[in-house]
């Protein structure tokens, strides 16, 4: 009788240090941005002000700022063209708040000018949500029945999950390129002080930790499925 995992699975310790990181990145971002949510900036504008006000220097006008609830939640729609700001970001006149807005506009100008990996990234999605769905399926499958078809199903899976980790990776690109114009905007416009800008910068550094976390955790997890089925799938 063959048992895939039920019973003491080692390479469950890759999942484990995947958590560990996320949780790790996740600390470090919370921390950096309480900390820097203090800091209310020189200029005294709030994180509304200053997204509206980097949006027109860059000659965009149609893209909405709206208010959205919850903790870090702060995004760009790129199909709405929307920039979302979240409690801690629309109101606030810190230094942290005027770096994530500043991040967020990063996006909607990656956007009007048809940055590729934001572009590609858009294009993942639906593959990566759908791989990521039927990823575990597939390959529990593939596992549990011993049949002519069990590595059919188990590569199918690989498959599916390897979209999902290819959409963890282009989001890199996107993330630093976003923070990169972001910091080189406050420092050109004089929207934060030079000190400021620094203070600013160790805020989108940290929440690119994450990303990269996101994605180690997920090369992490491939790495364990290609482990775990690797006697398997050259039956
Ligand atoms: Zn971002």
């Amino acid at each position: 009788m063959y048992y895939p995992m039920f019973y003491f699975d080692p390479t469950y310790i890759l999942i484990v240090i995947g958590v560990v990181i996320c949780l790790l990145a996740s600390m470090k971002v919370k921390r950096t941005f309480t900390k820097y949510s203090t800091v209310r900036s020189a200029s005294g504008l709030t994180g509304r002000d200053a997204a509206e006000q980097i949006l027109h220097g860059a000659g965009i006008y149609d893209v909405r700022i709206e208010h959205v609830r919850g903790n870090l939640t702060d995004h760009y729609d790129p199909r709405a063209k929307v920039l979302r700001l979240s409690d801690a970001t629309y109101h606030s006149q810190s230094v942290a708040a005027i770096g994530v807005a500043a991040h967020e506009c990063g996006h909607a100008i990656q956007h009007a000018t048809n940055y590729a990996p934001l572009t590609i990234r858009g294009a993942i999605v639906p593959i990566a949500n759908f791989g990521s769905a039927i990823a575990w399926p597939l390959i529990l499958i593939g596992l549990l029945f011993n049949s002519q078809s069990s590595a059919l199903f188990l590569n199918l899976g690989i498959l599916a999950f390897s979209a999902a980790v290819l959409f963890q990776i282009i989001t890199l690109p996107v993330e630093f390129n976003a923070s990169g114009r972001a910091i080189r905007i406050l420092r050109g416009t004089g929207l934060l002080r030079k000190e400021e800008v620094d203070s600013a910068k160790k805020v989108l550094s940290a929440a690119a930790l994450t990303y990269v976390a996101g994605a180690l955790s997920s090369i992490l997890q491939l790495l364990r499925i290609l482990i775990l089925t690797g006697g398997r799938r050259n039956d």
